[in-house]
């Protein structure tokens, strides 16, 4: 269970000082898909980026099974990241001269999954092509190598950025429902960040941010 209690996030930028999250509480729980819709500049990825230990709230907590990870030294808050979190990004961040088995068992490696690889890449539909290099797969089929190599590390928090910004309409519904595949796992919480309104449609908990704000928090049960 990862916990956001009254998080805020401020930025200096030159003399003026920009508030990028202004006291944000939310709950996201292992086995949902948590959507987080929002216009450009509301703070999603300031909220993604906090979650995933990549920067550290202004004031506030978040409490990841209980531990304050805003609280972590910097050694241990890179710990959690490379273990406890999985990324995916717009532009797949794929490397470019390794197989997709190979990027997927990069990942794997650093938590001891190697040979799960091969399956984990069968799961999101790319048992035929493994062997392919980035540059031989299709944008749909690059952000599924993605999305293996995020899940290989078995993370609390997969957590994805505009996973489907690049992509047209049909391979985006794809790639989320693969994602909502993925939230099946009892032991992972999916976040997404996305400007695509469809996508609360499947989404167990949907939050929307205005200006660095919750205005509306709901999950399936009450939606
Ligand atoms: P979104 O992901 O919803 O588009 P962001 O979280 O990227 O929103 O940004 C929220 C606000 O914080 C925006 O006003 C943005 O300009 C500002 N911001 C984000 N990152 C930085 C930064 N590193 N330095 C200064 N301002 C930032």
């Amino acid at each position: 269970m990862i916990i956001l209690d009254n998080v805020v996030k401020k930025y200096n930028s030159g003399s003026e000082e920009i508030s990028a999250l202004g006291g944000v509480s939310a709950e996201i729980k292992p086995g949902e898909f948590t959507v987080i819709l929002g216009p450009s500049g509301s703070g999603k990825s300031t909220m993604l980026n906090l979650l995933g230990g990549m920067d550290r709230p202004t004031s506030g907590r978040i409490l990841v099974d209980g531990e304050d990870i805003s609280a972590y030294p910097d050694r241990k808050l890179t710990d959690y990241r490379r273990r406890d979190v999985g990324f995916v990004f717009q532009f797949y961040n794929l490397v470019e001269n390794l197989t997709a088995l190979e990027n997927v068992g990069i990942a794997a490696n650093l938590n001891g999954n190697a040979d799960k690889s091969a399956e984990i890449l069968a799961d999101v539909g790319l048992a035929g092509r493994m062997e392919n290099f980035p540059n031989q797969l299709s944008g749909g089929e690059m952000q599924r190598v993605a999305i293996a190599r995020a899940i290989a590390k078995s993370p609390k928090l997969l957590l994805c950025d505009e996973p489907t910004g690049a992509l047209d309409v049909t391979t985006g519904a794809r790639i989320f429902e693969i994602l909502k595949n993925c939230s099946k796992n009892p032991d992972t919480a999916v976040v997404v960040v996305t400007h695509n309104p469809d996508v609360a449609a499947i989404a167990d908990h949907v939050i929307r941010l205005r200006d660095g704000r919750i205005i509306a928090d709901k999950t399936a049960a009450c939606a």
